[in-house]
């Protein structure tokens, strides 16, 4: 097989930018995975390159957010908000309003636009923007960090090139502002895996959520339970998203990989290890199609950039065994730096998280199940079935 080509979406312009230092959305971490695959020797040569990505204009824009939302928010980010810009959610709690907020939203959808060209050109097999994944942002709504929707203006971007697109959401959060962007079609196919709208913003994404009109059965749910850990992440993969994900047989994916799952989290309740990062990549290459990841969320900045280094290293195939070996003996060598490597220490699971996730979980894979694999001709009785066990 040849060597993949992956790219990685960077310019030195968006070191300068940033959200207030207040905020717990960090755009440091892209530019910190970046330094760390350089130093693993994972970046910087003819098949795992860096590309400067360009900015969104205006018009790119204009395809999901309309004009008076998007003049709106370069006034609020002018120091300038008004009535109107606060019913666009500008201001809130999760949506602070700062100078860069403009600049970083069309940096962020340019990097995607990119990554998505250069998919298209078949210049790369893998486009890294780790600078986006801004999944809240519905066409003239901010929330939770998001402005601009970099992913659905990347999806739409695929599509209109003609390619059936899967958009696959495994952030703790729900992907609504993808959802609501797709969900009355079938050209795009969108899946999220999330905290259940139970416990996590922005409360919903239930699994009768399943799309409309033309898109009925093309937009997927996975609700999970709080405290769910790799093996129940997994499983909810393996009998839901991937085999729907498979029958959809798309051209081109959109990963959200937003790393609020892991353990330790701040604003998250899931407990998750990266070990699934690793088996997320592995099962969506089999999908043999191009693939374009964005970053999303990820709260605490150095375990998002170690599983984000970690996902990179999978779509390389490099070989981790020695990771393995570091990760045994591995030490702590300040509070945020791992000596074991890339990949986190597998993590225990109590009888107790168990009996909390699996009714819970059983139920929700039973609905979808029930709800959507009969329009995608798929069997129902495929129920709980794990194909892959985990490594
Ligand atoms: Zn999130």
């Amino acid at each position: 097989m040849n060597e993949r080509s992956l790219a990685f979406l960077y310019s030195p312009e968006v070191e300068a930018l940033s959200y207030p230092p207040d905020c717990p959305f960090k755009t440091q971490r892209a530019g910190l995975a970046r330094l760390r695959l350089k130093s693993l020797g994972l970046l910087g040569n003819e098949n795992r390159f860096e590309f400067e990505p360009r900015r969104a204009t205006v018009a790119e824009l204009k395809q999901l957010h309309p004009a008076h939302y998007l003049e709106e928010m370069q006034r609020a980010a002018d120091g300038d908000l008004t009535v109107d810009g606060l019913h666009m959610g500008f201001g809130g709690p999760d949506t602070p309003v700062f100078k860069d907020m403009f600049e970083c939203g069309a940096r962020a959808c340019g990097a995607g636009l990119t990554g998505a060209e250069l998919l298209l050109q078949g210049r790369a097999d893998i486009a890294f923007n780790l600078l986006g994944g801004f999944h809240h942002a519905f066409p003239e709504r901010a929330a939770g960090f998001c402005y601009l929707n970099d992913v659905a203006l990347a999806c739409q971007k695929l599509a209109d090139a003609g390619k059936r697109v899967l958009y696959l959401d495994v952030d703790a959060h729900h992907g609504d502002g993808v959802q609501a962007a797709f969900y009355d079609r079938k050209d795009v196919m969108t899946i999220s895996l999330h905290e259940s709208g139970k416990t996590l913003f922005p409360w919903g994404g239930f699994e009768d959520e399943i799309g409309e009109g033309a898109g009925y059965g093309f937009n997927v749910n996975v609700p999970l339970p709080a405290e769910t850990y790799d093996e129940a992440f997994l499983t909810a993969l393996d009998s839901v998203a991937m085999p729907l994900a498979n029958a959809f047989e798309p051209d081109a994916l959109v990963l959200e990989l937003g790393l609020d799952i892991l353990a330790g989290d701040p604003l998250t309740h899931l407990r998750m290890t990266n070990n699934v990062v690793v088996e997320i990549i592995e099962r969506v290459l089999k999908l043999n199609c191009p693939i374009l990841v964005a970053g999303g969320g990820g709260y605490h900045v150095e375990n998002t950039v170690r599983g984000w280094a970690l996902a990179w290293r999978t779509f390389c195939g490099e070989n981790d065994e020695c990771d393995f070996a570091l990760g045994m003996g591995g030490v702590m060598l300040a509070s945020t730096e791992w000596a074991g490597g890339l990949r986190d220490r597998v993590l225990a699971v109590s009888a107790e998280q168990r009996r909390a996730v699996e009714p819970e979980l059983r139920t929700t894979i039973e609905n979808v199940i029930s709800n959507v694999f009969p329009l995608h001709g798929l069997e129902a009785l495929r129920l709980g079935g794990r194909q892959v066990r985990s490594g």
